[in-house]
């Protein structure tokens, strides 16, 4: 299956690195946060997901 690949900030390495989407929740309705592992330093983080363009979400 296709790896989801964000570029994402991460903090650990102070710069943009490609980050793996490793944890997706099911249940969004709570801060959409996701987790990402970073590719180069391969730590974890949680990251909230990019704020959607309407608030109007069904
Ligand atoms: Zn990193």
């Amino acid at each position: 299956m296709d790896q989801e690949i964000e570029h994402r900030w991460c903090k650990f390495c102070m710069t943009k690195t490609k980050q793996e989407l490793v944890f997706l929740p099911n249940m969004a309705t709570y801060k959409r946060r996701r987790k990402y592992k970073c590719t180069v330093c391969g730590k974890t983080s949680w990251l909230q997901g990019r704020r959607p363009s309407a608030e109007s979400v069904y």
